[in-house]
């Protein structure tokens, strides 16, 4: 197993407007953690944490997230791991790949919280995370988002077919 680049980790009330580059940015306040690409692109790589983005968990020296971090609409398209306390790079997925999943991850949506959501493709400036100084409006603004009224094409959970393939070594 290739072992990457070790990845720090903060939990914070409020995410900082500068992001460090290998540091991910917890907020339990709003069950969300950010980072900037771990390729080094510079762009600010959002991932919920919801039954239908990804599961963080902490063991007391390091962080993992789960599922893998596909960020295909970056121009990077990079893709990864973030398992305790480490970067583990994955292959890039080809766009029927990429396709199938996000298929099957809106239909878990739809699944989850009952009703379809619309496909966005926009990773402007409104869909950035939440907290950043006093920005109330925003903030609830994006968590009106993140509950599903609107799914954000940015980095995208690799989900099963990754988790598979690339899963944790012992
Ligand atoms: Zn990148």
């Amino acid at each position: 197993m290739n072992r990457g680049a070790i990845v720090e980790h903060l939990f914070v009330d409020v995410v900082p407007d500068t992001l460090e580059q290998g540091v991910v940015y917890v907020c339990i306040r709003y069950t969300t953690a950010v980072h900037l690409c771990m390729c080094g692109c510079g762009e600010e790589v959002v991932t919920p944490i919801k039954p239908t983005g990804w599961r963080i968990t902490f063991d007391g020296v390091a962080i993992s997230l789960h599922p893998s971090i596909g960020n295909w609409d970056f121009s990077c398209r990079s893709h990864y791991w973030i398992t305790d306390g480490r970067v583990r790079w994955d292959r890039q997925w080809a766009p029927q790949e990429i396709a199938v999943v996000r298929k099957r991850e809106n239909a878990e949506r739809v699944a989850y919280f009952g009703q379809p959501v619309a496909a966005a493709r926009s990773t402007s400036i409104d869909d950035s995370p939440p907290a950043r100084g006093s920005r109330p409006r925003r903030v609830l603004r994006w968590l009106a988002r993140q509950l599903g009224l609107r799914v954000r094409r940015g980095p995208e959970p690799g989900s099963g077919t990754a988790h598979d393939r690339g899963g944790r070594r012992p």
